[in-house]
């Protein structure tokens, strides 16, 4: 059955000229795009966008980087489109990240870790009505 996910890739993988990279995975992979956000998020987005982290040491930290440029939002459909992409996007930390994935082959950084997915089909809902809905 099909579902969809929300993508956002983050100010470094634009600045990196990573977009066509990243893009074509999951493109690839047999995932279809059906819409595409340039924006620059605004602190209060990001804010709302990772409340649950809302508290750990890194959030400010996170804030400032997410909100440094301009990033690519994005909604994927596909079979389990959830699990895939999470699964080509790799590990949170890009050293431990699984080479092979956008992470573990194109990143470093914990925080600088080029791309969003959602973590679930709720995650999903809740990403896309904060991004596409609320204009
Ligand atoms: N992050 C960080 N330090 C950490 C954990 C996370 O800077 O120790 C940043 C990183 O950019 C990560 C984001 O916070 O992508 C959201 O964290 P989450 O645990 O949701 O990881 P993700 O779902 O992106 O793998
Ligand atoms: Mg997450």
């Amino acid at each position: 059955m099909s579902e969809r996910t929300f993508v956002m890739l983050k100010p470094d993988a634009l600045e990196r000229g990573l977009i066509g990279e990243i893009v074509g995975r999951l493109e690839r992979k047999g995932l279809r795009p059906t819409r595409f956000l340039w924006r620059v998020l605004s602190p209060e987005l990001a804010a709302r966008h990772y409340e649950r982290l809302a508290g750990k040491s890194f959030f400010s930290e996170l804030i400032d980087y997410v909100t440094r440029g301009p990033v690519l939002a994005s909604i994927w459909e596909g079979r389990e489109a959830v699990a895939v992409v999470r699964a080509l996007v790799g590990a949170t930390d890009p050293v431990k990240a699984a080479p092979g994935t956008i992470r573990g082959d194109l990143g470093l950084d914990c925080t600088e870790n080029l791309i969003h997915a959602s973590d679930s089909p709720e995650s999903a809902e809740r990403e896309i009505a904060l991004f596409f809905e609320e204009e």
